[in-house]
């Protein structure tokens, strides 16, 4: 699966955190968490956290091996690409679903705003209060939301040609 790193980065930050990004870059080759730890300048203890916030998304795994001098156990840890690749898809997936069931809405549905600006109303809740905005008390008119359909139908196009990748 060709995917992009820079897809790869923006994905991991956006479901994990930037430190999580920082650590899967790390482990180009298997790493132990202690070497992680000295070569991003973080305490142990962090990377360990966050090491295991990657494991929980099956995203890194590790080998274990007891040190028979001291009887501590160490690991040695180690990026699961084609984990990754299908969290991936997965993720793209889930976007692609939420793109079209919000493009659904927004061809079936009216809103309305106002002067304040204080986002969109349903067709309800603008009867509810007799076409009145509750915050400016200005008039609710209904908004054209061709520009927010036009951004949906881009977005779920450029979503397909990634997972299609
Ligand atoms: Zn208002």
């Amino acid at each position: 699966m060709g995917l992009s790193n820079s897809l790869l980065s923006s994905i991991i930050t956006e479901s994990l955190g930037k430190e999580h990004l920082t650590v899967i870059e790390t482990l180009s080759k298997p790493k132990h968490d202690e070497e992680i730890a000295v070569e991003l300048n973080l305490k142990p203890t962090v990377v360990r956290t966050l090491l295991n916030d990657l494991h929980a998304k099956n995203l890194v795994g590790y080998e274990r091996s007891k040190n028979k001098k001291t009887g501590w156990y160490t690991y040695l840890w180690k990026r699961r690409q084609d984990k990754i690749d299908a969290f991936l898809k997965a993720y793209l997936d889930e976007a692609l679903d939420a793109r079209m069931k919000e493009l659904d809405m927004e061809r079936e549905g009216v809103t309305f705003h106002c002067s304040c600006d204080n986002g969109r109303v349903s067709l309800e809740d603008a009867m509810e209060t007799n076409f009145v905005c509750p915050g400016c008390s200005g008039r609710y008119v209904e908004s054209d939301n061709k520009k927010i359909i036009k951004e949906l139908e881009s977005d779920i196009k450029k979503l397909k040609k990634l997972r299609n990748k």
